[in-house]
């Protein structure tokens, strides 16, 4: 059987970069489940639907086809056959991506493609539902978070790097109002798993936080 390695926690957090660099370290696909909301996010924004009316945003689930390919270790998403990789980046499909993933209708139409990929590779998943809801059996969990201010600076600095133009009051604003659509949600809501370690990075660098998970699965993995 796989081992499924489920990552979970809020908005920068740091769950991407450090998930892969655990993934690599163990050898390891990285699944960002992230991309497939953002996908159905931008899809609704390209297509003048409006992302907070749950009953237009069910009605586009027809018309797309989401698929995520690994290319030497990198994961891709396609949209109706089109690489969006960069595209669900974009500020305005963050928040797209968390209106969308509200609705119960989305949430089920991307799970058995998480599902499948995690019953047929050892991976390292991440997300707001992994160890509770999607892969409630996974071998270790881990709930991965820092304060909002930490999280929000981050996040920053990687848009300005990006050479966004942003304001760091602006950034965090949004943080926090991403963190309680995802912390207050009907379906699927964005918590711990009673199983799950959580680890808290605020100060850590992400090799230093890398480090920390590392030494979590390797003492926990049977
Ligand atoms: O992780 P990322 O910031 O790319 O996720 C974008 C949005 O997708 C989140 O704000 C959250 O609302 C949603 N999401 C989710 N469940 C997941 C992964 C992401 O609801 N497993």
């Amino acid at each position: 059987m796989p081992v499924n390695i489920a990552i979970d926690g809020p908005a920068g957090a740091g769950k991407s970069s450090v998930s892969k660099l655990v993934a690599k370290e163990l050898g390891y696909i990285y699944v960002d489940t992230g991309a497939l909301y953002r996908a159905v996010g931008l899809y609704a924004l390209n297509t003048g639907a409006d992302t907070k009316n749950a009953a237009e945003v069910e009605a586009t689930l027809p018309a797309i086809k989401v698929e995520l390919k690994f290319l030497e270790g990198e994961q891709r998403v396609y949209l109706n056959g089109n690489d969006v990789s960069e595209a669900i980046r974009a500020p305005e499909a963050s928040m797209a991506a968390s209106d969308v993933s509200a609705v119960p209708a989305v949430r089920a139409f991307l799970f058995d493609l998480q599902r499948n990929i995690a019953a047929e590779n050892n991976c390292v998943m991440d997300g707001r539902d992994i160890g509770t809801v999607v892969l409630p059996d996974a071998q270790i969990k881990i709930f991965l978070t820092a304060s909002p201010e930490e999280r929000a600076g981050r996040r920053y600095r990687e848009l300005i790097a990006k050479g966004a133009e942003v304001d760091f009051q602006q950034v965090l604003e949004e943080m926090k109002q991403r963190d309680f659509n995802d912390s207050n949600r009907a379906v699927a809501p964005l918590k711990p798993a009673e199983d799950a370690a959580i680890i808290d990075t605020t100060g850590f660098s992400l090799q230093e936080s890398a480090g920390l998970l590392i030494k979590h699965i390797r003492k926990n993995l049977k």
